[in-house]
C-alpha cells in the first residue's frame, strides 16, 4: 500500500513538473484503489499521503495524526512534499538488477534462476519456437508457462512450472494502433496502457470501455498485467474476466499464432470456446486484439460490474 501511494505521489510530481498545477489528493487516493486493507495503519498512511494534495479537506484528516485539536487544523501547517527527501533506491538492488540483466543478455536472452529457466523471447516467432521446443522435452504440461506480467500466479497459485517463456519484451506485442475502424493492439499491452490510449484517442466509444477497465483489479495489477494474459485466463481457467465480458459485447476479434507461419483470426466466442483446459499445453500464442470501436461511435455502450459483497 505504501509503495502504491508513493508511486501515486511520484506520478503527480511528474505531472506537476510538466503541466504545472498542483498535487491532487483525489488522484493520490486513487493509487490505492483496489486495496482491501483497512487495518490500524490504513488511516494515518492515507492521511499523510492525502495531505500533500492541495485539494485536501483539512477536516477530513485524522485527529492525532497532524494535530491534537481540530482548531489547529490549518492547510499552511501541513508539510509540503519535497522530492529531495525521497529515500534513495538501495545500491545493492541496483547491482542485482544490472547483474540479472547482463545474465539475460550474455546467454542469448536466457537466464537460470535456481532450478527454473526464464527465457525472454525476442519475437512472436521466437516465442512460438521456444514453446514447441520445451513442450516436446517436458514430461507434463505444467512445466512450461508463457508469461507477461505473471500476475495470474496471484490468482491461481500455479507455481509448478520450471520453464517460463517471457513474452513481455517482444516489441510487436506492445504495438497500439488507432485504425480507421477501431483499435488494434498487441496481446502484451498492459491494461493501464490500453486505458490511457482509449482515453486519448476514442473519447466516445472507448470511454465506456476505459471506465470499466479502471474497475479491474488495482493500479499495480493494471500496470503489470496484460490484456492478453487476462483473456487467456478467461479462456483457459474459466476466469470471470471483466475484460473478456466487455470485449465479447463489443465484438472483439483476436489473432493467434498457431504454427510458426500460420496466424488465425477468431471472434471472442470462438476463442473462449476453444480453451483447451488448465492441464493442456498452451498450443497457440495470442498476438493481437482488435476492437471495432468506430462502428459503435453512434451507439451508447454501457457496462456494469456486479461484485459480491465481501
Ligand atoms: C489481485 C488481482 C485482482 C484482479 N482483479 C481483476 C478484476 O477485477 N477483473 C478482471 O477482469 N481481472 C482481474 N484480475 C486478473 C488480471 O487482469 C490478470 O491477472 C492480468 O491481466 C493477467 O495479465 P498478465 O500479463 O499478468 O498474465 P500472465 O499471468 O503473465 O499470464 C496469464 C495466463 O495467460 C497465458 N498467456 C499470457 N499471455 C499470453 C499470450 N500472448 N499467448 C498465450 N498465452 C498467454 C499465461 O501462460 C498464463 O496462463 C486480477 C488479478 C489480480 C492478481
Amino acid at each position: 500500500m505504501c509503495m502504491s501511494l508513493y508511486g501515486g505521489l511520484k506520478n503527480q510530481q511528474r505531472r506537476v513538473s510538466v503541466d504545472g498545477g498542483k498535487y491532487e489528493s483525489g488522484a493520490l487516493e486513487q493509487s490505492i484503489q483496489g486495496s482491501l486493507c483497512r487495518c490500524t495503519g490504513y488511516r494515518p498512511i492515507v492521511d499523510v499521503c492525502k495531505s500533500f494534495g492541495s485539494s485536501v479537506d483539512v477536516e477530513d484528516l485524522g485527529l492525532n495524526i497532524f494535530w491534537k485539536d481540530r482548531k489547529d487544523g490549518r492547510m499552511e501547517l501541513l508539510p509540503c512534499y519535497d522530492p529531495g527527501d525521497d529515500p534513495k533506491f538501495p545500491e545493492f538492488l541496483k547491482q542485482e538488477i544490472i547483474q540479472r540483466q547482463s545474465a539475460i543478455d550474455s546467454t542469448g536472452t536466457s537466464a537460470m534462476i535456481e532450478h527454473e529457466k526464464w527465457i525472454c523471447a525476442t519475437s512472436s516467432g521466437h516465442a512460438f519456437g521456444l514453446l514447441k521446443h520445451f513442450q516436446t522435452r517436458s514430461k507434463t504440461s505444467k512445466e512450461v508457462k508463457i508469461v507477461v506480467g505473471n500476475t495470474s500466479a496471484g490468482v491461481y497459485r500455479d507455481w509448478d512450472h520450471s520453464v517460463f517463456i517471457d513474452i513481455s519484451r517482444i516489441p510487436e506485442l506492445h504495438v497500439v494502433e488507432a485504425r480507421s475502424d477501431g483499435i488494434e493492439f498487441g496481446a502484451a499491452v498492459s491494461i493501464a496502457k490500453l486505458i490511457d490510449f482509449l482515453d486519448e484517442n476514442f473519447k466516445k466509444a472507448g470511454s465506456g470501455i476505459a471506465k470499466h477497465l479502471r474497475k479491474v483489479a488495482s493500479p499495480h495489477v493494471r500496470n503489470a498485467g496484460s490484456v492478453g494474459g487476462n483473456l487467456i485466463m478467461a479462456q483457459k481457467f474459466g476466469f470471470d474476466s471483466d475484460i473478456a465480458t466487455v470485449f465479447l459485447g463489443f465484438g472483439a476479434t483476436l489473432k493467434l499464432l498457431v504454427s510458426p507461419d500460420k496466424q488465425v483470426i477468431q471472434s471472442m466466442e470462438e476463442f473462449l470456446e476453444g480453451g483447451g483446459g488448465v492441464d493442456d499445453y498452451p498450443s497457440s500464442l495470442l498476438t493481437m486484439i482488435f476492437l471495432p470501436l468506430r462502428s459503435h461511435e453512434a451507439a451508447e455502450f454501457k457496462t456494469y460490474r456486479a461484485s459480491p459483497r465481501l
